[in-house]
């Protein structure tokens, strides 16, 4: 048996619309994530693993080696920085927008904006481009809170139909990034276990362009 490749993997969308093209890769799990328990899923070839974990950890499994492929959203690569990782594929899956939001009509206030958002990183690369000085507020989740109860004058956060933030009183304002799903390889893996990896980035790029 060849050495173990193992494929980082977040639970939801990304799992539901990356397995058929696993599958036509010839890879398929033996669980299901959302009913097992399992961290480390078995697939049907004895030397390829899948690691289910947090969408924010794919980035860092990867670039530490822990895993040798992963996939990710752009968003969260935008924020890890990429480090250590190559990004050869976009999936073209999970697609939506990094944008700024805010209250519907309202006007940029005088002073240091204050930006509400779990994307603290590219929230700063984004107003020191503009050369805009900003306060970063660091958020978990539900960022469209903030502006409502006045943590925040804006947010930033992925949209895809807008209803979210409609639902809030808010709407999408700056256009920040187009995201998707990409496939990301720990450098050394792309080295060391090139024909295997290659091989699987061949395949999953012919799923992609059949989709
Ligand atoms: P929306 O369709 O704009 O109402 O999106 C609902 C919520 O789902 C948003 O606030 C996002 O947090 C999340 N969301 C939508 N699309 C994606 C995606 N492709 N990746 C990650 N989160 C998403």
């Amino acid at each position: 048996m060849s050495e173990t490749l193992t494929i980082a993997l977040s639970k939801g969308r990304i799992y539901e619309e990356t397995m058929p093209l696993l599958a036509h890769a010839g890879i398929v799990p033996k669980d299901d994530p959302e009913t097992s328990r399992k961290l480390i899923l078995d697939t049907n070839h004895d030397d390829v693993k899948l690691v289910i974990i947090r969408a924010t950890d794919v980035p860092t499994y990867v670039q530490y080696g822990a895993a040798d492929i992963g996939v990710a959203g752009k968003d969260v690569l935008l924020e890890h920085g990429g480090e250590g990782l190559y990004e050869p594929l976009d999936l073209e899956i999970a697609k939506c927008r990094l944008m700024t939001a805010g209250p519907v009509g309202a006007k940029e206030p005088e002073g240091r904006l204050r930006i509400a958002t779990k994307f603290v990183n590219c929230a700063r690369r984004y107003y020191a481009e503009q050369g805009k000085q900003v306060e970063v507020i660091k958020l978990y989740g539900s960022m469209e809170l903030a502006p409502l109860v006045g943590l925040a004058d804006f947010i930033i956060d992925v949209v895809d139909t807008g209803n979210t933030l409609k639902a809030n009183g808010l709407e999408p304002l700056e256009h920040i990034a187009d995201i998707s799903s990409r496939l990301v390889v720990n450098k050394a893996s792309m080295k060391m276990k090139h024909a295997r990896v290659k091989k699987l980035i061949d395949q999953i790029a012919e799923a992609v362009k059949n989709k």
